[in-house]
């Protein structure tokens, strides 16, 4: 039997309760999600590619310990479509909140789909209380104090304070 997996990259600067609502949907809906964790090499991160990596894994190892086997986390700095026929998956998972979204996401689709005709990207939406919520609004909030627990898991919100305590004593 040919197991279904879907592949979900993203920044993850940092991981969200949004990623966390898309990654349990996709749960349902395939055998194995594999969580990809880009290095962004254009891309300025709070968190360097291998905090990212750690803190990923700690909450989705955490968020889903009765599933481990079914829900990967991994870092790539290669094409999306390499890591994805290293990993034996043929499905890309993105999350959609609203109309802004979608421009990016079409083009994003379409060029993986004209670099491996093979690969179909599946859009999922996480439930309303998330669709305002993303990495760049709960940095910013993070970064100038503000609290965001409702946001993120906790071990989130604890490497967010150590940042913005790093961030003051930087700019002093
Ligand atoms: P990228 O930097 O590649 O856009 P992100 O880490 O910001 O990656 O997001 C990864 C994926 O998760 C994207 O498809 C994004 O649209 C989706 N996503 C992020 N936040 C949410 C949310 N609150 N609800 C639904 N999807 C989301």
């Amino acid at each position: 039997m040919t197991e279904n997996t879907a592949f979900y990259p993203g920044s993850f600067d940092p991981i969200t309760n949004g990623h966390i609502d898309i990654a349990t949907r996709a749960l349902k809906l395939f055998d194995r999600v594999i969580v990809g964790i880009a290095s962004s090499l254009n891309k300025n991160t709070l968190f360097s590619p291998e905090e990212r990596l750690l803190l990923v894994r700690e909450v989705i190892g955490k968020t889903f310990a009765q599933q481990k086997q079914r829900i990967i986390v991994v870092g790539f700095n290669s094409l999306l479509i390499e890591s994805m026929r290293e990993h034996k998956a043929k499905v890309v998972l993105r999350g959609m909140r609203a109309v802004s979204d979608f421009e990016f996401e079409f083009q994003l689709a379409s060029m993986n789909r004209a670099l491996e005709p093979q690969i179909e990207t599946i859009f999922l939406t996480a439930s309303e209380k998330y669709h305002f919520l993303s990495s760049r609004f709960v940095r910013e909030i993070a970064l100038m104090g503000g609290d965001v627990s409702a946001f993120v898991h906790p071990t989130i919100s604890k490497a967010l304070a150590k940042k913005s305590i790093r961030n003051k004593v930087d700019t002093q």
